[in-house]
């Protein structure tokens, strides 16, 4: 009897601390696995998954309270990596990190999500209060940066949503405060934007535009207009830009300023430069089977193309297709576009000069690098942007600052166009500082195709 109880007592010991020793082993893997999801191992703060969590439970417990929800990200932050290397990107990651850890209050919370996005709850008493609170949060990762080795212009973008009542999910929330913040990805004096009716209008507009745009393609929706550009000099036309309308359903027109953008974020603008492109080929093809004088025109192309392997190519093509001279048909590329992508568009634009495109810079002046684009970039014209044109007659600074681009782009061997010309005084400076050509409402609005053809003289 006495045997059998020993030997019982002993499995059931042997049991007893497997399972404890099991149950241990567990905990401790739990622990871990928990630690890998809900610790972020760049800034040692929480990670997304862990804020989700969080920010579910709080609105379990405080469904009365109204808060905010900021979607925080660091502007072209890639940069830093490239220029400086990713040991000072982490560190650009931890300067903000400190920076809203230190402005997160009892009750808030925040997290790191991957790259360089985070994500914050705080209490809300007035959009003052918030608006504030970034700020000085802007203000302590400067200062961060300005200690570090390295200085560095860092921007952030921050949407805030805010939480009045507790009907959405939890990704409703944060989508719409990422919503909030892409509306000002990128401009270089907004900080914040706070999530409103009107970017939820927006939103909806979009997704209309969205739903559309494929079938307006086919349905022939999208029609290209000319403006005209002239020789300051001259007062001749000299050439002209093809810019895209979109007649929506047959009823109204649209402007590029409500859906390039949109199409430069979902790709579409690539089918859609394209097909500009060959719309401005068949018109040129058709005015010079009409014996008339064509002068060169300008297509817009999107920085999206540069990654198109196959556009040149595409493009060879439709301009074979058509039969025309490489000298019809030039290609716009804006500053912006030419920063992003300074070697990949080194090698576009040689291999665009060698099919005998001219490639034009457009909108000089807009971005924050326009001397360093002057210096890596061979163009064979510089557009000045509108902003700077605005300024004739009103800013002598500018004056100066546009007289000496003039010169320094001609001392190049390029081109210089001024846009955006609309009056006597802006055109008589332009043309005392020759500037070589003009494009503007002074001499003509886009217009379109038929009436552009009007314009041209026939050839002698
Ligand atoms: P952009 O390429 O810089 O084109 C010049 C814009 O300035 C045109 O606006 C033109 O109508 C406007 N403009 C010209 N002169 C004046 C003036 O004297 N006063 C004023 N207030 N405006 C003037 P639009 O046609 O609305 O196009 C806006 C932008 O949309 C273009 O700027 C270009 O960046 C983009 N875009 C237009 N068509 C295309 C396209 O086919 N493809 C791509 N990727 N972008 C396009
Ligand atoms: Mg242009
Ligand atoms: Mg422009």
């Amino acid at each position: 009897m006495s045997i059998w109880y020993c030997i019982f007592g002993g499995i059931f010991a042997i049991t007893v601390i497997f399972l404890v020793t099991l149950c241990c082993f567990q905990k401790k893997r739990n622990q871990e696995l928990e630690k890998i999801i809900f610790v972020d191992c760049i800034t040692g703060g929480s990670t997304y998954e862990k804020f989700k969590r969080d920010l579910e439970e709080y609105l379990k417990k405080n469904n009365k309270q109204i808060c905010a929800v900021l979607s925080i990200d660091v502007d072209k932050s890639k940069y830093i990596e490239e220029i400086f290397g990713s040991e000072e990107y982490i560190k650009a990651i931890n300067y903000v990190w400190k920076a809203l850890k230190e402005e997160t209050r009892e009750n808030e919370f925040c997290c790191h999500r991957d790259a360089d996005q985070f994500y914050a709850l705080f209490q809300y008493k007035d959009e003052d209060t918030i608006k504030q609170r970034i700020e000085a949060m802007y203000d302590d990762i400067r200062e961060e940066i300005e200690r570090g080795e390295i200085y560095y212009d860092l921007k952030i973008s921050v949407g805030v949503y805010i939480l009045k009542n507790r009907k959405h999910t939890v990704e409703r929330i944060l989508f719409r405060s990422d919503v909030a913040r892409r509306t000002i990805k990128g401009q270089h004096d907004k900080l914040y934007a706070f999530y409103s009716d009107e970017i939820k209008q927006k939103q909806i507009r979009n997704k209309e535009i969205e739903d559309r745009m494929e079938k307006a393609l086919e349905k022939g929706e999208f029609y290209v207009c000319y403006q005209p550009k002239y020789s300051t000099q001259s007062k001749e036309i000299v050439g002209a830009e093809a810019l895209v309308r979109w007649r929506m359903n047959g009823e109204n027109v649209i402007p590029p300023s409500e859906f390039i953008s949109l199409f430069e974020s979902n790709g579409f603008i690539k089918q859609l430069d394209k097909y500009v492109f060959e719309q401005a080929c068949k018109d040129m093809r058709s005015w010079l089977d009409k014996g008339l004088d064509v002068k060169p025109v300008s297509v817009n192309l999107s920085q999206m193309q540069l990654y198109n392997s196959n556009f040149i190519k595409e493009y060879m093509e439709i301009r074979e297709r058509y039969e025309l001279k490489p000298k019809y048909v030039q290609l716009e590329l804006t500053e912006t576009a030419l920063f992003e992508n300074t070697v990949v568009l080194e090698n576009v634009i040689n291999q665009l000069h060698e099919l005998g495109f001219e490639v034009l810079m457009d909108d000089f002046g807009k971005g924050y690098s326009s001397l360093n684009m002057l210096k890596n970039v061979e163009v064979d014209t510089v557009k000045i942007d509108k902003s700077f044109v605005d300024d004739i007659g009103n800013n002598k600074r500018v004056e100066r600052i546009i007289a000496t681009i003039i010169s320094l782009v001609r001392s190049l061997n390029m081109h210089v166009v001024a846009e955006g010309v609309e009056n006597e005084i802006q055109y008589k400076f332009l043309n005392l500082v020759e500037c070589d050509e003009i494009q503007g409402f002074y001499f003509s609005k886009p217009i379109e195709a038929k009436e552009y053809e009007k314009m041209l003289k026939k050839k002698k």
